[in-house]
């Protein structure tokens, strides 16, 4: 018999969680797809290392981006490939794994949720089940989730952001919103453009963000140093993007997290209230090591904010808690969706 693998299917990432081992694939949520007969050519860390090094005829896709599923083919592509990756690891070599819990985003439909489970079963796995994603990221985190004491998670990724209200093994009340790490990148783009005339790419966002990016107004004036095109002259340039000016960018997103987060508490039952004010808010995902976010989320709400001690790998490791007692935390054929 097989070990167990837990597989968190991310919009940025997929992490594969290998039962006795922890995890052991971590690879951007990417696939390499040749533009005209749109056949898949790699997945993951390769696909990204293809992507800009080719004649462009080959074009990176991220299926999952905004947290559904915008080309289910290329999922199943990706999915497949990560459950292959992780049958080749040595500790699943002597057998298949016999089940798996694998994690998608809030925004996936029920019927894609079960093709996924066929996909996975198809690719080798004899049990595959679907778990909701803020329950496993709650329980990666440490929280109380089986105890009747309400815990509150708030997990930040690359196209979502997913919260929830969790007690007694089960989702309370849960919110969702599209904006989380992406969509900061992107405000960091438009805020070079329209300070700087300064065309920056996603990926050098991306850096400033994780090097100067703040939710707090910056105590200090670090900068990062771009270089780029000149949108005036086209000519290269070298900008000096400073906390000050990533702060501005990222401040609306900033808003709309905490608004989310207000809301999710207006509609917590009153009972659990006390313990989200004792227990706190718990922050996992990418987006939850945003400099100063604990602080500012605190400062408007007023409720103790945590984050995670490994806030990547929270929902890989709770689906991979999840194995060992399945029916009582996955999303079976005959359970309501709760988080939509
Ligand atoms: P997903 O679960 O959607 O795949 P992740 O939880 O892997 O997403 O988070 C990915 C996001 O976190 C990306 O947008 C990435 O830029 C962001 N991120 C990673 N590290 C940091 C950091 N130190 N500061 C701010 N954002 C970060
Ligand atoms: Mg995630």
């Amino acid at each position: 018999m097989g070990r167990n693998i837990a597989i968190d299917l991310g919009t940025a990432s997929v992490l594969v969680y290998v039962e006795g081992e922890g995890i052991v694939i971590r690879e951007p949520s990417v696939v390499a797809v040749n533009r005209n007969e749109k056949k898949v050519l790699a997945v993951g860390t390769e696909a990204n290392r293809m992507i800009g090094r080719t004649s462009g005829e080959i074009i990176a896709v991220r299926p999952l981006r905004d947290g559904v599923i915008a080309d289910f083919e290329v999922t199943e592509a990706m999915l497949r490939y990560f459950i292959r990756a992780a049958l080749r690891h040595r500790s699943t070599l002597w057998g298949k794994p016999s089940k798996a819990v694998i994690c998608v985003p809030c925004g996936v439909t029920e019927v894609e949720k079960r093709s996924v489970e066929m996909v996975a079963r198809r690719a080798g796995v004899r049990d595959a089940f679907i778990a909701e994603e803020p329950m496993a990221a709650a329980l990666g985190a440490g929280l109380p989730v089986g105890q009747p004491i309400g815990s509150m998670v708030v997990d930040i990724g690359g196209g979502t952001t997913e919260m929830a209200v969790i007690s007694l093994s089960g989702v309370v009340v849960s919110e969702s919103l599209r904006i989380a790490g992406d969509r900061m990148d992107e405000v960091i783009v438009a805020h070079a453009r329209k300070k700087y005339s300064l065309a920056m790419g996603e990926k050098t966002a991306e850096e400033v963000k994780i090097a100067i990016g703040t939710a707090m107004p910056p105590r200090s004036n670090e900068r990062f140093e771009v270089r780029g095109r000149s949108l005036k002259n086209g000519l290269p340039v070298t900008v000096y993007f400073t906390a000050r000016d990533a702060y501005e960018a990222l401040g609306d997103i900033v808003q709309k997290i905490i608004e989310c987060i207000r809301n999710l508490l207006e509609e917590t039952p009153p009972e659990i209230m006390g313990d989200i004010l004792h227990g706190g808010i718990t922050l996992t995902g990418g987006g939850a090591l945003l400099r100063d976010l604990d602080i500012a989320i605190n400062r408007e709400t007023g409720i103790p904010v945590y984050i995670a001690q490994h806030p990547l790998d929270c929902v890989a490791l709770g689906a991979g808690m999840m194995l060992s007692s399945i029916s009582s935390y996955c999303v079976s054929r005959s359970r309501r969706d709760t988080t939509r």
